[in-house]
């Protein structure tokens, strides 16, 4: 029934996208027109995507990521605008067109294929736990009768639910808050991508990560599903194949001290 509903979903957005369309300007086109590139990002995903404290600049590799992407389309990696967005707000963001892109530790899912479209991935993340230092939890298992902590709307809530559904689920509109609320005892564990954990855990030392990943997230950049124009996806991949070929995304990885 979900899967009628998504594909239901996906068809009802393609026939209002206004995209696709002969007389219409490209996706493109019309970034080239604005001379300025919308992306959707994360602000509490350190170092994917986040506020630094002392400058109140949005930084970090997703953010790195999209800013090739403006160099490639516009020619300067200043004409960028980041909006904000949570996790279950990635999608909405792009099907309304409020932004171009989302560039927000964004895995591939087949689902999400059916409502908006992905560039090639860009990086390899998985989903594991943050647990406690002292705690008795080494693996998932450890968590089958446990309360653990994740982002609404991300591919962590979903994995769980399916390989843990005994498990008790705490949810957060946003990493910040999922954090705050295992920190402050919500939960046994906060579950989401290795990169994302490690941010946290970079600033505590309380706490580990498990050592097993229960799933492969590919990260990609999410765009509007346009029929008929691919001027876009295509650009975005030439600049993933570029920045992969060129040790761009080498030297961010050292940047960011992304393993
Ligand atoms: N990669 C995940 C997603 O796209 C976000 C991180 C998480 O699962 O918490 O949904």
């Amino acid at each position: 029934m979900r899967k009628v509903i998504l594909i239901f979903l996906a068809i009802i957005i393609i026939l209002n996208s206004g995209c696709g369309k002969k007389e219409e300007k490209t996706q493109l086109e019309k970034i080239i027109d604005r001379d300025v590139l919308i992306v959707g990002v994360s602000t509490d995903s350190k170092p994917f995507g986040f506020k630094n404290p002392k400058t109140g600049k949005i930084e970090g590799f997703d953010i790195d990521i999209a800013r090739e992407a403006a160099k490639d389309i516009l020619g300067s990696e200043r004409k960028i605008d980041f909006v904000p967005i949570t996790p279950s707000g990635r999608i909405e963001a792009i099907t309304s067109g409020r932004v171009d892109m989302v560039a927000a530790t964004m895995t591939i899912t087949p689902q999400r294929e059916l409502l908006i479209d992905f560039t090639e991935p860009y990086f390899i993340a998985g989903q594991t736990a943050l647990v406690k230092k002292d705690s008795k939890i080494y693996n998932f298992a450890d968590l089958k009768k446990k309360t653990i902590i994740i982002a609404l709307g991300t591919t962590s809530e979903k994995n769980i639910r399916r390989i843990l559904p005994t498990a008790k689920l705490n949810g957060y509109n946003n990493y910040k808050e999922a954090f705050d609320a295992f920190k402050n005892g919500y939960g046994d564990a906060f579950s989401t991508d290795n990169t994302i954990l490690s941010g946290f855990l970079d600033e505590n030392d309380n706490y580990r990560i498990l050592k097993n990943k229960i799933s492969q997230e590919p990260y990609a950049i999410g765009i509007k599903k346009c029929e008929n124009d691919d001027s876009l996806k295509s650009s975005l991949n030439f600049t993933i194949k570029r920045i992969k070929n060129d040790g761009t995304v080498f030297n961010l990885k050292k940047k960011w001290k992304i393993k």
